[in-house]
């Protein structure tokens, strides 16, 4: 389904992502963790073909996405981390508008939005103008707008910060449903989240994959001769030790 392969990206002198390959195979949740600037929105931009990679290649259900970022764009859905919602537009307008720049045919355009409105739990509000919607209603708003077109691949980046307990519940269960419908990418602080949602993990670390596991594999710890399975937290840990609470650290909460 995605096929990423040594995708490098550079800001100038800086590299962002380093040679950085992995594939998705249909109906996968995959989880992409890594610390703040790990590399995971510039990850997500590229996949999206919101920007270009400076090298390497991204196939998305057969075609490269530099040769036919049109095509692709129909395939993908993208939530952002800041979600492109125009707070004046009721959420109907709002996904009726997306779906037509998103190509939706127009005598398919009613039942799509139907079917986002259902799915997303938002027809009580769908005559509200998104601005005085809450956070949580605005964020399955954006979901609404990034899976009006039957994507084939879901890339949501960071899709529940900033949102209250029983809102990333609420969330968590529409990305879970999407799992019979499409390949899903999302990107996570939280490593309850990824182990709610996803079977996969893909970490990234200063540009480069460090980890890409099952969570099952993961979690199962066989290799380490410990009698407790390990929590994704730990090997989150694992890999940035200098990020467990050190001395020095500990002397500046003390103060
Ligand atoms: P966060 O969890 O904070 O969102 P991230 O893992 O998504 O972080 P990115 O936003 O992909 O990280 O950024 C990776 C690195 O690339 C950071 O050091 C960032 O400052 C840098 N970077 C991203 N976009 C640009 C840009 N347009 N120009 C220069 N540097 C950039």
């Amino acid at each position: 389904m995605l096929i990423v392969k040594q995708i490098s990206k550079n800001f100038g002198s800086f590299q962002a992502l380093d040679t950085i390959s992995f594939e998705m195979n249909k109906g996968e949740i995959v989880g992409l963790l890594g610390k703040n600037g790990a590399g995971k929105t510039t990850l997500m931009r590229i996949l999206t073909s919101f920007i270009s990679a400076s090298s390497g290649t991204v196939s998305i259900d057969g075609d490269d996405i530099a040769k036919h970022s049109l095509i692709i764009r129909q395939k993908i859905g993208y939530l952002p981390e800041k979600p492109p919602l125009y707070g004046d537009m009721t959420v109907q307008y709002y996904l009726r508008f997306a779906a037509e720049i998103k190509g939706v045919p127009k005598n398919k355009r009613q039942s799509q939005l139907a079917k986002v409105l259902q799915e997303c739990d938002l027809e009580s509000v769908k005559l509200k103008t998104i601005a005085t919607l809450s956070k949580g209603y605005k964020q399955r708003v954006g979901i609404a707008q990034a899976i009006i077109h039957e994507p084939k691949l879901l890339i949501l980046d960071e899709p529940t910060s900033g949102l209250d307990p029983i809102q990333i519940q609420q969330v968590l269960a529409l990305i879970k449903n999407q799992r019979e419908q499409r390949t899903v990418l999302l990107s996570t602080h939280s490593l309850t989240e990824i182990e709610q949602v996803a079977q996969r993990v893909l970490m990234i670390k200063s540009g480069k994959i460090v980890l890409d596991d099952t969570l099952d594999e993961l979690l199962k710890n066989k290799d380490s001769g410990q009698s407790q399975p390990l929590t994704l937290e730990q090997v989150f840990f694992n890999y940035h030790p200098q990020h467990t609470l050190e001395k020095s650290e500990l002397q500046v909460m003390d103060e």
